[in-house]
């Protein structure tokens, strides 16, 4: 199993403090299968700047570590890109990374209760430059829960989504819950990762949703999923169906 989004990297953000616990989290993920991490650590969160050339170094001193423990998980770089206005600058310099560095899928953040006014244009520019931009954990984004018009017309226009596992177990509440299987019913979503933070109250769950996701909706979504996290890995096509509106009707009951 490929996770695409997790902060095992030690001592840049607020996942992994230091080594031990990167090592910690990665014996973790390798008990629920997961055999691939892409390292994501916040970038210009208002928080934390980590630019390509930190990432690609952490990674390859993580990977040997790895390799040293006999932990059987391979690190991949990767980058969890706060959305900002000169992304595309940023990306041409070299700063901002696409997930496994091959210039097709990157991840891009919202703030948790608001999507800017200039995301449209943006997300519209970096498909200008060939990149395919994945918004990650719409479902814990309180604009988009009120209006989720807001996200049918992004991925209308291209963009690709990413749900966290631990909103489809119903960590982050019912509502949270009840919301991500919407996004799933309306095609409005194409990966299930983990955003895993620690082994404690952040952890990867991934085993969890994918059991959840089978018994919400069968077996063949889970292997959508999996299969679209093996395709950005790859830099190949994502399998996406038209996306639907989430109707009044079901956002009433939601609430
Ligand atoms: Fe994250």
């Amino acid at each position: 199993m490929i996770d695409l989004h997790c902060h095992i990297l030690p001592g840049i953000d607020d996942g992994a403090k230091d080594i031990e616990d990167s090592i910690e989290m990665a014996k973790h993920a390798s008990s629920q299968g997961i055999r691939t991490i892409v390292a994501t650590p916040h970038h210009r969160n208002g928080k934390y700047t980590n630019e390509k050339k930190d990432i690609e170094e952490k990674v390859s001193f993580l990977n040997k570590i790895l390799i040293d423990k006999q932990i059987p998980v391979t690190i991949l770089p990767g980058q969890e890109s706060r959305i900002f206005g000169e992304m595309v600058e940023e990306y041409k310099n070299g700063k901002v990374l696409t997930l496994n560095n091959t210039h097709k899928y990157l991840f891009v953040e919202f703030p948790s209760s608001q999507v800017p006014r200039y995301t449209e244009q943006l997300l519209f520019n970096l498909q200008s430059e060939g990149l395919t931009p994945i918004i990650v954990h719409p479902e814990r984004n309180s604009r988009i829960m009120e209006e989720p018009d807001i996200l049918y017309n992004l991925v209308n226009k291209g963009a690709l989504t990413q749900v966290t596992a631990s909103s489809l177990t119903g960590h982050f509440g019912k509502k949270i819950q009840k919301f991500s299987n919407k996004l799933i019913e309306c095609n409005l979503t194409h990966f299930v990762a983990s955003d895993a933070h620690n082994v404690t109250n952040r952890g990867f769950l991934m085993d969890q949703a994918f059991d959840a996701v089978e018994q919400e909706f069968g077996i063949d979504m889970v292997y959508l999923f999996q299969e679209n996290a093996e395709a950005v890995i790859e830099a190949k096509m994502c399998f996406k169906e038209p996306p639907e509106k989430i109707k009044r009707k079901k956002i009433l009951g939601i609430f």
